[in-house]
């Protein structure tokens, strides 16, 4: 109502357009008695305001006042007490909390030593699983090499039965063996008795020829005459040679007219004997040589007769010095068997009585003499002695020694009429049988021609060559005649020629001349010439009057010679047959011994086998018992192993199981007492909050009381104080809550939390909401799971108690009375405030620290 009497309705909080229907306006009475001022109450309920007398007003509020005073004391009394009470709730609490950090340090340390054992314990695990690896791989290696070894010792036990059976057969057949070696021992008995036999043959064979060579005579002369040459021919001479007895070795000279002189030879030639006749008859003498009997060959005769034709013949025509060497090496290739010969070849020429060695790579000065090697060998120190195995190298030092001479002299023909050009041949032979040695010579002398100084009509030189030629010769014929008349005296030193024959003539040794001759009427001087040397030589002279004597005396000798032949032959004959058997003999013996050889190498091969394959089997069982002894002990290892991890299982479990049941015991104990502490605390703020509902009735019922508001202000202390209280709680919790260390402590602050909030909510709500306390009850492990949203909500759940106080103060907005919260705040924290932030706060981050180590050390 505005001063000029107008009304204004102002609407507020009104949506929409309100419409007013109707006013009632009453008019105040008139107040006629003394005007007692009244004064006004607020009503809570109606916000109307309810008039009171002051007087009555003062009173009463004096009379409350005076009551609210007392109880406000008494209550400040209650209050103060049940601080106390709390503040030694919060210090057993406090302690209790002490007690869960020590228990919960002791459980994190039992954790601790839980998990490094866990850890122990998987390494443990690891490393039997690895050693129950390595275990099962060895078992798997060694079967293997046991299955190895087994297939070894399988294959080696069968070779050793097939080793023992041969064996055993090599053992059966040890008794033929032994016949077998006795039938060769009586083989080899019988072959040495043939060795034998056949060595006393082959002497009485050597004894025999020699003594057929002998019969035949240790000279023997040859003699070939030449044909007449086309030259001759043509100058119209006449043969003056018959050669009607000449199988007899008969010769007729027609000395002129009807006179004939005949000489008697060895052999005669006659001009169509060839090269082959001549070697047949001398070839015995070759064979001599072999035996070890010294030969000497010459060929004697004037100049042009045929000496060197004979001697040396010509590529197609071979002479007795090829034919001699092409025999020997056949005779010594027959005999390899049972002799073996090396033979040298020396060319010699004597010219002027002097030797010249015609092998001889390079012309010396020095002169060749002759000296006594040993008894009844000479040797000319210096000379080439070329070692010949076969006949193409005779061959070829026949041409060198040849060709050397033809170098001499100017013209060859004359030359080699003027010296005598000697081949020795010089034969080693070892017997293979018996082991005898021998070495003996062969000659093959090529003589200067013999034809008379008186007839040459030379000077000078070609006297002293003529002059030395016939010294030679002379004194050739002079040993030979003496050798034939058996002389005490052999004029050997002469001449160089005899000199150098001298171990060749004579003795055992044989000797064969050749005296050439021609044909020719024209030679006939030096053809008798030489047939007289020859017949001298022979040492026979032959005669008209001994011819028949001779006839006589020569039919006795060639039966003789028949049956010398005859018997030779049959010798020979059971010679071959003999030295075939023997041979036959050897060879088998041979063969036997090879055979008895071989069975006992391989039976020595056999035993070595077994031997081996013996040691390789123990070897291979020892190898064997020690693996099993091996594999023993790691299975020893294993169990042992196996028992020791699952004791410390068994330690592991049984420490768990007490510790967990310790701990839970104390948790049970610790949960108990929070309870109890919880129970009197709410029971203590349910009792408050009993008398304070009681207060607020009775402050109703004393509405006119003036001294409500003081009351009110009295209430809302008692409120605050009661905050105060709960803020207390609530830092107990925050205290408890800070320190989430194990997971216990923070579900046991967790559930606290919520029932101190609930409690000091439960100031302004109504009672029955207390009964939130019968949670308490909630299981360990539903606490556990509800934790982390619960330490998130709790700290919301203290922020919207605190919002809603502040709610209430803002309604109220009573300035005073946040003064006195503060101071009440002040109050409460000067005795208890300090301490507590100090240890929330301090608890709190240790606690995060703590659990941020501990996640770090388990992680
Ligand atoms: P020497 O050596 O005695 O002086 P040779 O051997 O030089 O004599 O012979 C002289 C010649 O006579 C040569 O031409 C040779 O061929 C020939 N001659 C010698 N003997 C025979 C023979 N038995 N048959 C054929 N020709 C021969
Ligand atoms: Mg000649």
């Amino acid at each position: 109502m505005k001063e000029d009497g107008a009304i204004v309705i102002r609407f507020e909080g009104v949506n929409g357009s309100p419409v007013v229907s109707g006013i009632c306006i009453r008019k105040a009475p008139k107040v006629s008695v003394p005007q007692v001022t009244h004064e006004y109450l607020k009503c809570n309920n109606c916000a109307s305001m309810i008039e009171v007398p002051s007087a009555q007003k003062k009173l009463l509020e004096t009379k409350s006042t005076m009551k609210y005073e007392k109880k406000i004391e008494e209550l400040t009394m209650q209050c103060q007490r049940k601080t106390k009470e709390c503040y030694e709730a919060w210090m057993s609490l406090t302690s209790a909390n002490e007690q869960l950090d020590k228990v919960r340090m002791e459980l994190d340390n039992v954790m601790f030593n839980t998990l490094s054992k866990d850890q122990t314990m998987e390494k443990q695990a690891e490393n039997l699983r690895n050693i129950s690896g390595r275990y099962e791989h060895d078992q798997i290696y060694w079967a293997a090499a046991i299955n190895n070894l087994h297939e070894k010792i399988k294959v080696m036990k069968k070779e050793h039965l097939q080793l023992s059976c041969e064996a055993h057969d090599c053992v059966d057949s040890i008794p033929e063996l032994n016949k077998m070696v006795f039938a060769v021992q009586t083989l080899v008995a019988q072959c040495e008795d043939l060795k034998v036999k056949y060595s006393e043959e082959q002497a009485k064979r050597k004894k025999l020829f020699n003594e057929f060579q002998e019969a035949k005579g240790n000279i023997r002369v040859f003699c070939r005459c030449r044909p007449l040459s086309k030259e001759e021919i043509s100058a119209g001479s006449t043969k003056i040679v018959e050669f009607d007895a000449a199988k007899d070795g008969c010769l007729g000279i027609l000395t002129g007219g009807s006179t004939k002189k005949s000489f008697k030879f060895d052999r005669v030639y006659t001009p169509n004997n060839d090269q082959v006749d001549v070697f047949e008859d001398a070839s015995p003498m070759v064979t001599s040589v072999l035996d070890g009997y010294n030969v000497c060959i010459f060929a004697y005769g004037q100049t042009g007769t045929g000496k060197t034709f004979t001697m040396e013949g010509t590529e197609q025509n071979r002479g007795v010095n090829y034919r001699t060497l092409e025999h020997l090496f056949n005779i010594a290739k027959e005999r390899s068997e049972t002799f073996t010969y090396s033979i040298a070849v020396s060319v010699l020429e004597v010219y002027n009585e002097q030797i010249r060695d015609l092998l001889a790579t390079s012309p010396t000065s020095k002169k060749l003499e002759i000296k006594q090697a040993s008894e009844g060998f000479l040797h000319v120190p210096g000379i080439v002695e070329a070692k010949v195995d076969n006949i193409r190298e005779v061959w070829s030092v026949l041409h060198a020694g040849s060709n050397a001479r033809a170098v001499g002299s100017n013209n060859v023909n004359e030359h080699s009429s003027r010296s005598h050009c000697m081949l020795c041949i010089m034969v080693k032979a070892k017997n293979l049988v018996n082991g005898e040695c021998t070495k003996s010579k062969l000659w093959l002398v090529d003589l200067a021609g013999s034809e008379r100084l008186s007839k040459t009509d030379v000077q000078g030189e070609r006297l002293k060559e003529a002059q030395n030629i016939n010294r030679s010769l002379a004194a050739l014929g002079d040993v030979i005649s003496a050798l034939a008349t058996k002389s005490s005296h052999i004029p050997y030193r002469n001449s160089k020629l005899t000199h150098l024959l001298q171990d060749s003539l004579g003795g055992d040794s044989k000797t064969l001349m050749f005296v050439q001759i021609s044909p020719s009427d024209k030679d006939l001087g030096e053809t008798l010439s030489s047939l007289n040397f020859a017949s001298r030589v022979r040492g026979i002279e032959l005669g008209p009057a001994k011819k028949q004597l001779d006839t006589s005396e020569l039919q006795k000798l060639k039966a003789m010679l028949e049956k010398a032949r005859q018997e030779s032959k049959s010798k020979d004959e059971s010679l071959r047959k003999l030295e075939e058997n023997l041979q036959n003999l050897e060879s088998k013996a041979k063969g036997k011994d090879q055979s008895h050889k071989n069975l006992h190498e391989k039976i020595k091969e056999l035993e070595g086998q077994i031997e081996l394959k013996t040691a390789i089997h123990n070897q291979s069982e020892k190898q064997l018992w020690q693996l099993s002894e091996r594999l023993k002990g790691r299975e020893e290892v294993c169990s042992n192993l196996q028992q020791k991890v699952k004791e410390l299982e068994m330690k592991l479990v049984e420490q768990r199981h007490s510790e967990s049941a310790s701990f839970q015991q104390k948790v049970k104990e610790l949960e108990n007492k929070l309870k109890e502490e919880l129970q009197k605390s709410e029971s203590y703020t349910v009792s408050l909050q009993h008398e304070v509902n009681e207060l607020e009735r009775k402050l109703k019922e004393q509405e006119q009381n003036s001294e409500s508001c003081l009351l009110h202000q009295k209430i809302k202390e008692l409120e605050d104080k009661l905050k105060v209280q709960e803020q207390q709680s609530q830092d107990c919790t925050d205290a408890v809550r800070a320190t989430p260390k194990t997971f216990i402590r923070d579900e046991l602050m967790n559930e606290i939390e919520p029932r101190i909030l609930r409690s000091s909510n439960s100031i302004n709500r109504p009672l029955s909401q207390g009964s939130t306390l019968q949670r308490g009850n909630d299981s360990f492990h539903e606490m556990r799971r509800k934790r982390d949203f619960r330490n998130a909500d709790a700290e919301n759940n203290i922020f919207v108690s605190s919002s809603l106080n502040d709610t209430k103060v803002s309604r109220k907005s009573d300035p005073p009375k946040i003064a006195r919260v503060m101071r009440t705040t002040k109050l409460v924290t000067a005795t208890q405030g300090p301490l507590m932030h100090k240890r929330t706060s301090r608890d709190y981050n240790q606690g995060i620290k703590e659990r941020e180590n501990k996640k770090k050390i388990w992680s």
